[in-house]
């Protein structure tokens, strides 16, 4: 009995010190390492830390998450994100991994569109659309970055776009602020200034799997999504304009399920635009995903109308992760928050042209909790 009591006494407080180490005996900061150089320009790898120990780092090259290492519910610390520990990976040009989308994020039909009297031709870098900003859109160049003085650790990014670059209008300023807080929340702050109207989409395309080891699929990934339409595609992935109701379909996650439940019944895998829930741009809570292996579960909160959400279906392991393993299809999905794909060329769809003395300003946060 009174041996019992002792054990319970040491569980009890093994378990309250465990408790104090997870939670503040880090110092939250920002620190820096050269990450190589690109385009003749050197690469910085900037990593934030927080009181909880979570580290997030960002190269410089394509404003990219190259990796988010955080605690799952037994305290083991592993990244989130599929990604590389060198520049290299990066260069050989992976599908977007982890980097900041612009000038505008997914598809534009035919790589062209009309404002005004012009129309504009853009690099056809996806069969005869456009994608993801062309052939060197904003993942693939180097931008300038320095700490925010802040209370949270914050970086700063911000690119100047020429008049021009991949055949988009206009010199377009480009500012991009992650910070993460203690409460292991990443918010990104996207905000761009123009001098002749343009359209302008940005996103981040990090691929989440968090059980974090990439050779588990996300199948069993529990999805939550608060959308009632999404807006169906032709097979180039366009959407056809409509925006068509999901409840009861493979593609209605109003009821939390898993991810892997119905998708054999969606030609290719997911990787379509949904029409979040809102009445204006508030920030939302608008989705959830929660992986039973880790206890991790992400929530994302946005000001964007939209949401792409992709189960790397293209992944085909012939990219190897730092770890040598093969990334092979499914084993990371992504939840883009943007304006519609193809809006350019829709006119029903919200606009994404921004003018000359507007503001782009937009905010997403993904928060990661275990339980
Ligand atoms: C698109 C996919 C594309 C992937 C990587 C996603 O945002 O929706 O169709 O394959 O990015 O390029």
């Amino acid at each position: 009995m009174k041996f019992i009591a002792i054990a319970s006494f040491i569980i009890l407080a093994g378990a309250l010190l465990t408790g104090c180490h997870s939670h503040d005996i880090y110092t939250a900061g920002i620190s820096k390492q050269p990450f190589g150089n690109a385009d003749g320009k050197p690469v910085e790898l900037y990593t934030l830390t927080n009181t909880k120990g979570t580290k997030i780092s960002i190269a410089t090259y394509g404003g990219t998450i190259t990796s988010w290492t955080t605690a799952d519910k037994n305290g083991k610390f592993s990244s989130i994100v599929l990604g590389f520990d060198s520049l290299g990976g990066y260069l050989a040009k992976p599908p977007y991994f982890g980097a900041l989308i612009g000038r505008y994020g997914n598809r534009i039909a035919n790589a062209s569109f009309k404002l005004g009297d012009s129309v504009f031709h853009l690099a056809a870098n996806n069969g005869k659309n456009h994608l993801h900003g062309g052939l060197k859109g904003f993942d693939k160049v180097v931008w300038t970055a320095g700490p925010v003085s802040d209370t949270t650790p914050s970086l700063m990014l911000t690119y100047f776009s020429k008049d021009g670059e991949e055949g988009y209008p206009g010199n377009l300023q480009v500012k991009v602020v992650y910070s993460l807080s203690n409460d292991n929340e990443l918010s990104i702050d996207y905000s761009a200034e123009t001098d002749k109207p343009t359209p302008v989409n940005l996103t981040n395309h990090s691929y989440f799997n968090l059980t974090g080891d990439h050779s588990n699929t996300i199948l069993n990934h529990v999805l939550w999504i608060d959308a009632d339409k999404f807006t169906p595609v032709d097979s180039s992935l366009i959407p056809t304009g409509v925006l068509q109701y999901i409840k009861g379909s493979p593609f209605d996650f109003n009821t939390p399920t898993r991810i892997g439940a119905r998708i054999d019944s969606v030609k290719g895998g997911y990787d379509h635009n949904f029409v979040v829930n809102r009445i204006d741009d508030r920030l939302l809570y608008v989705a959830s995903v929660y992986d039973s292996i880790s206890g991790r579960r992400l929530d994302i909160l946005t000001t964007e109308p939209g949401l792409q959400f992709y189960t790397g279906n293209f992944l085909d392991g012939s990219i190897r992760g730092s770890d040598g393993k093969p990334i092979n299809q499914h084993t990371g999905f992504c939840l883009e928050t943007q304006h519609f794909p193809n809006s350019p060329n829709q006119p029903n769809f919200p606009t994404t042209i921004l003018q000359p003395g507007a503001k782009y300003h937009t905010v997403t946060k993904y928060k990661v909790s275990v339980n």
